[in-house]
This record gives structure tokens, sequence and C-alpha cells, in this order.
């Protein structure tokens, strides 16, 4: 293909805006390996190579296994013993250091192809047995993988500005590290509307398009190319007249932006005056006068997880205390919803291999549906030393402001009593030790099926419900919101969803408990009016989206508000609702 030939290719929009910059390919430790010769001479060095790694994977697992002697269940042990066993196996030493020396190429490859060789062996096996072996070899080649590539990965420090990022996938610790300076837009294969990495750039404003070809990309040559994140375009090599054209456009986003930005200091409100609360969503707790500079009323949602998931351990009480205690004072009154860590699902497991925390999850071990497995609260429940050091920091802070407990991927009532027991119980122990808490209200998530349905039991025993539309969407319509290929099944603007938020408040009002949206719906314009119009006072957005939500609700009355609801309700064919509220809300693209 010449240099100079203009490439376009459709993607899934994911995040809005355009993107202009040159292309640096990304690489997860998971991505293609590289097949390298390796000169006969160096054939030696090469083994030795895959002899520290195996080294250092021995020593990781020997570790693990030390730990969970005294803490983990039985199984844990045993598992990690065929860990061990597997490291010491002829298959992982000899075989493979007799390829090396046999194909002369370089260990990843041949490690690799090992490893794809014996899937494809036993994919057609039913024995569990057989399916459990090879998922051990999978973790363990894992293991030795990531000691044997561990600089792979490119770090964003070294990401010259304005760089697209094309990779396979992105997970949300890797998005959350970039900067909207040096990254123009992301490219990738997978990823859904409301996977948590495009949660992270729309928040930052940094335009998205997904499901486009990566490997397809790296056979093209280009120096620069334009990423359409509101049509889901990508173009390399864009001409000259292409390129003029779309900084006409990217200027035009931009004097919009300006516009609607001025909207960030007005009240929530409508035009007949009926007030709306808007709070923030966040992620990173040093972005707290961020979210008060674009006019949040206090923060809705704080996914505490990314404490974890940036750092790759779970934060001490006493580090979640400090963070905690300097967000709640910098909000000033007020509202701090903290979320429990919200572990698993699309919020990948990226553990430093090496860490203590390790242990946790090899005791889930490798989920084949991560998203109906040990998630959140589920997770919680199994470690409750997690849950009991975060609920000690969050009660510690409660004197410092007005924090509040939100319990996610609540299926079942019993989970939400045990957190409300466990907070009781934790509050008289730090008592007993002299320190102060402060009275504390537990929201709880209605994001699954379940608990949507209970809602009128559900919300009797909360102080409050916070609607996460981004989980319920996906596990009403049985859609993966990080899936492509099933993204045109994914949206919010469905006949189930709205029935189901229209009786989730009126649940909430039957016995005046708050009901707040935090998924990305409530700061969707075509669905702001209709939530409005539901009965919904309280949204919690990313910042960013702050002023355009106000802006929104500023051009609604609230009696056309409810007869746009009233009228969304009748709706049963989901295409034919979409019709209908992009029509009436006239959305602001
Ligand atoms: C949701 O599910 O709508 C939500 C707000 O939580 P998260 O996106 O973090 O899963
Ligand atoms: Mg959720």
């Amino acid at each position: 293909m010449s240099q100079a030939e203009e490439v376009i290719l459709r993607g899934l929009p994911i995040s809005k805006g355009i993107g202009i910059g040159s292309p640096v390919f990304f690489f997860n430790a998971d991505d293609e390996i590289p097949e390298i010769s390796i000169a006969k001479k160096e054939v030696e060095k090469e083994v030795e190579r895959y002899r520290r790694a195996l080294f250092l994977s021995r020593q990781d697992v020997e570790g693990l296994q030390k730990m969970s002697l005294n803490e983990g269940p039985p199984e844990i042990v045993a598992i990690l013993g065929t860990h061990l066993e597997m490291l010491q196996d002829p298959l992982i030493t000899t075989v493979i250091e007799d390829k090396i020396r046999q194909l002369q190429r370089n260990t990843e490859s041949i490690v690799h192809h090992l490893i794809e060789e014996y899937k494809l062996k036993f994919s057609t096996l039913q024995d569990h047995y057989f399916q459990e072996r090879v998922r051990d070899l999978i973790d363990v080649s894992r293991r030795i993988l990531g000691h044997l590539r561990p600089l792979d990965k490119v770090q964003w420090v070294d990401i010259p500005h304005h760089s697209v990022i094309l990779a396979h996938e992105l997970v949300p610790s890797e998005t959350i590290e970039a900067s909207g300076t040096q990254v123009s837009a992301f490219v990738t294969s997978a990823g859904g509307i409301t996977s948590h990495a495009a949660i992270i750039a729309r928040a930052k404003g940094i335009p998205y398009v997904a499901n486009v070809d990566i490997k397809l990309l790296k056979r093209i040559e280009m120096q620069s190319m334009i990423v359409d994140g509101s049509q889901g375009l990508v173009i390399m090599n864009p001409q000259r007249s292409t390129l003029k054209k779309y900084q006409e456009i990217k200027k035009g986003h931009l004097e919009k932006f300006r516009l609607i930005s001025h909207s960030s200091h007005l009240r929530g409100e409508t035009v007949d005056g009926y007030e709306v609360r808007i709070f923030a969503n966040l992620e990173n707790p040093k972005e707290v006068d961020f979210l008060l500079k674009n006019g949040a009323e206090g923060v809705g949602l704080f996914r505490s997880e990314y404490l974890f998931l940036s750092k790759k351990m779970f934060p001490t009480e006493e580090e979640q205390f400090q963070i905690y205690r300097r967000m709640a004072k910098n909000l000033k009154g007020r509202p701090l919803v903290i979320r429990i860590f919200d572990i698993g699902g699309d919020k990948k497991i990226d553990v430093l291999p090496d860490s203590p925390d390790a242990w946790y999850f090899q005791t889930i071990g490798v989920e084949t549906n991560p998203a109906l497995g040990c998630r959140a609260i589920r997770f919680l429940l199994r470690y409750p030393n997690l849950l009991h050091s975060q609920l000690r920091a969050i009660l510690r802070a409660s004197v410092f402001g007005e924090v509040q407990i939100l319990v996610p991927m609540v299926s079942d009532i019993s989970e939400l009593r045990t957190v409300r027991q466990k907070t009781q119980e934790i509050r008289e122990e730090l008592e007993r030790e002299g320190i102060a808490t402060a009275p504390i209200s537990i929201g709880c998530m209605i994001e699954v099926p379940s608990s949507a349905i209970i809602c009128d039991a559900l919300v009797q025993e909360s102080d409050f419900v916070s609607i996460g539309t981004n989980d319920l969407v996906q596990y009403v319509l049985a859609a993966d919101r990080s899936n492509p290929a099933v993204s045109d099944l994914y949206f919010a603007t469905h006949p189930s969803i709205l029935r189901l938020i229209h009786m989730i408040v009126t649940s909430a009002n039957r016995f005046c408990k708050p009901v707040i949206v935090c998924g990305e719906s409530a700061a969707d314009p075509m669905m702001v009016p209709v939530l409005l119009g539901l009965g919904i006072r309280e949204f919690s957005v990313s910042a960013r989206h702050i002023p355009l939500v106000k802006h929104t609700i500023r051009k609604w009355r609230i009696l056309e508000a409810c007869r746009l609801a009233e009228q969304a309700l009748e709706y049963t064919v989901a295409q034919d609702l979409r019709q209908f509220l992009s029509a009436a809300t006239d959305a602001i693209v």
C-alpha cells in the first residue's frame, strides 16, 4: 500500500470528538508474541534467560503458597502445589529448553506455541480434570511470559504528545494513566460502549473508536491518522483536504464545548424551577477540585476499586483512610459516596505478580464469564478482611464530611444486610478503640435484574438507591458491555430499561428514599429528559459531562418531561423508542 494513500476504516464509536495524531501501537501482555530468530552462538544465553524466568516464577508461586498456608483455603494450597509441580515438569523445563536449541527462536514464541498446542489438543475434551490442567498450564505460562517480557509494555511517560494509541484492548488501569495532551485518540479491536476504558476515555474527552482490526493497521504504513469518535471512523494518511475538514470540525466542537461549559456554574434546575442535583462520578481521588470547578454538588459515585486497579495492589486501611479523609475534607460537607470495591467483571484484574494480593485472584482462577462471576460485593463477602479494612477506613473518615457507603452488584437483600451489620460491628469496634465515627448512609446499587425486580423490598432497607444503568443494561439485555460484536443490542433506550427505572423510582418514592442514576445514560442528552420525566432528581456523571447535563436539564419543563416519559413507556420496540426519543429530545451531539 502506498504511503500517501488515504485509507478509511469504520469501527464502533465509543467516545465522541476528533483526534489527530501519529500512531503508537500499544501491546497488552497477552498480545501477539513476536517470533524472533536467535543466532546459534546466542542460543545458550536464550536458554539462560528462560531459566531465570522459571526461577522467578517458582519464587512467586512459593511465596504465594507460604502465604496461603496461613490464610487461604486448602484448595488454594493444592492449586499452587500443582503450579509448582508444573514449573518443575520436564514439559516446562527440558522440552522448552530443547525447543529453544532446536528451533533457535525466542523463548516467548516457543512457550506461546506450546500452550496454544495444548489448548487445541484439550479443547474438545469435556473432562473437567483436563480442562483444569489446561487452565493451570495457561496460568503458569502467563507467569513465565510476564517475567520474560516485563518491559514489553509501552510506558505512558514514553509516549510522545499527540499520539493515537492503537491496541487490541485497553484495561481501565492503563486508560486512567493516559493524559489528554499525550493521547489524541484511542483505537482498539475489543471494547464496548460502557466498558471502563470507554467511560474513562469519555470522562477525559479523548476520542475513541473500537472494533477496528489492529492487525490490519499494523500492515499499513502511516505517519498520521484522524480518529472521528462521533462517526466511528479511522482515517490513515489523510489527504490535505480531509485534514482541513476535520480540523474545522474539531474547532467547531471546541467552540460548542466552550459555550456549554458556561452552564457549569448555573443551578441544576428545569425551566419551571424544579431542582435537580448533579453529582460527579470519580475514579481518581485527586480530581475533587476538577469536579467542583465543573459545578458538581459532590461525588455521587467514587469507584474506589481504582485505588486497587491503578496500584495493582489493595491499599491498606491506613492508606484508604488518608485518601477518603482528604476527599471528604476537600468536598467541604458535600456528599462523598464511596462505592466499596467493585472488583471483577470488565474491570480487568491486573495484579502485581509478586504482590500478596495475587493470592485473592488465584483463588478465583480464570473465570470463563467474569461478569457473572465473583465480582463486587460477592468478592468482598468472600474475602471479609478486605471488606473489613475498607469499612473501617470509611467509618474513620466519616467524621470529616458527608461520607456514604454504596454497595455494588447487590443481587440479594442478604448482601446489603451483611454490609449493614458489619458496618455496625466495626463502628462498635472503633468506639472501643476510642475512634470517633459519624452516622453513615448505606445505599444499594440497582444494576442486576434481581435487585430491580425486588426493588420494593430493597429500598426499604437502603438509605438511598443508585441505578447503575451500565450494568443493568448489560444484565437485562444479556449483552456484554465490553463486546463490540453485541454493541447494537446494548443500549439504555430499551423499553425494558425504562420500565425498570419507572418501577424503581415508584418504589423509592413510596418509601421516600432518594434515587440517583449513576450509569453513563445519566449523561446521554437523549436519556436525561426521560429520566427527569420518570422522576429522577439526582444524576451522577463524569465531571466533564456536568455542563452538558445541566444545559440539557435547563431546557426542559417538568411537565413536558413527564409527558415525554409517559409516551416513552408506551413503546415496546427498541428501535421505535429510540427514534421517538431522538426526535423528541433534539439531542445535542
Ligand atoms: C453502572 O454499572 O452503571 C455503574 C455506574 O457502575 P460501573 O460502570 O462502575 O460498573
Ligand atoms: Mg456497575
